[in-house]
């Protein structure tokens, strides 16, 4: 349920300017996109710009300094886990990396409850990425600190949403009135989950391409049919192409699937090249939350609206953001 935490907050007037309780988001768990409304993604935008150009001038500065973060990791990260570890020490915070859980006590058994109780004990919030669906917010019930989820099996990757957002913010300067398409797995990827989410806050028509063993749950197309976003399942990108002015990509997640037959027949549903290119909008961007396996030639890297590196770096302004929030800095 969307709970608008700006708005909430701006209607608490006894707090002191300055007070670490009177920032809006101080001690909240970032657990989905669901908890968000638009002020609060105008908030965290306007947060995360300041930090983009905080970052551009003087690299690193003391906004979390003595301030602890865990980041506990059961499944692999490249991006997540790197962006989060160098968006707290870029605050000058400081880090308990944990990315290799067989090499934690997890490996004797440890319940995901006890592992958290533990790290609340040395760290002032969480970062935790799972396999289980709803593993965060199983975290959050049994910590005190704040805890943000890095991805939740294929549930949802809210912080992923968040900063995919931010680039097509700052990429297009707005959200409402484009057209999004959202192209490959869209059955397990949890990044368009929440993407899909997040995007029913505005104006947005969008559509899924995707082979048909991997179209976007019926749970989630019914959730933005109530809300009255226009939705529409193709199999092919060309019909949809031309209107397009997000391209979304995503990979087939190999380790989501249990019959590796099934897998095969769908990796290579999708191949986006120079000459797809040559049928988009010159405005068009094109995102992919990587790692991309092969469903972008690297021959349309060179193409300006490939914006899939610049989304990696808008990422580490977002978590920048969110952890100088959660932490009562912002
Ligand atoms: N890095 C993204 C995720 O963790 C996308 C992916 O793995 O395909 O969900």
């Amino acid at each position: 349920m969307t709970t608008c935490t700006v708005a909430a907050n701006q209607t608490n007037p006894h707090l002191p300017f300055g007070d670490q309780r009177g920032a809006p988001f101080y001690g909240k768990d970032i657990l989905s996109v669901n908890q968000f409304c638009r002020s609060d993604l105008e908030y965290i935008f306007g947060v995360a710009h300041e930090m983009r150009e905080m970052v551009a001038r003087v690299g690193t500065f003391d906004l979390l300094k003595g301030k602890i973060m865990a980041s506990l990791f059961y499944e692999p990260s490249t991006r997540t886990s790197s962006s989060f570890l160098a968006a707290m020490q870029r605050l000058g915070g400081s880090i308990i990396p944990i990315n290799e859980v067989q090499y934690s006590s997890v490996a004797k058994g440890e319940s995901l409850p006890d592992t958290i109780r533990t790290l609340e004990c040395y760290a002032d919030v969480i970062v935790l990425r799972h396999p289980e669906v709803g593993a965060s917010e199983l975290a959050a019930q049994y910590a005190r600190k704040p805890v943000i989820n890095a991805g939740d099996g294929v549930g949802e990757h809210p912080t992923q949403a968040l900063l995919d957002l931010f680039t097509i913010m700052e990429e297009l300067q707005r959200v409402d009135g484009l057209t999004v398409t959202l192209l490959g797995d869209l059955r397990y990827g949890r990044t368009v989950h929440s993407l899909a989410r997040l995007l029913s806050l505005y104006d947005v028509r969008l559509n899924y391409v995707s082979p048909h063993a991997l179209r976007m749950p019926g749970e989630i197309l019914s959730e933005l049919q109530d809300k009255g976003i226009l939705q529409s399942e193709h199999e092919l990108l060309a019909p949809v192409l031309p209107e397009t002015d997000v391209l979304y990509i995503t990979r087939v997640q190999k380790e989501r699937f249990s019959d590796m037959d099934e897998y095969q027949t769908v990796k290579d549903a999708y191949v986006i090249n120079p000459e797809t290119m040559t049928a988009a909008k010159d405005r068009m961007i094109v995102m992919h939350p990587l790692p991309r396996l092969g469903e972008i030639d690297m021959a349309v890297d060179d193409d300006p609206r490939a914006a899939y590196f610049r989304q990696m770096e808008y990422g580490l302004y977002v978590r920048m953001a969110l952890l100088a929030m959660v932490l009562g800095k912002a």
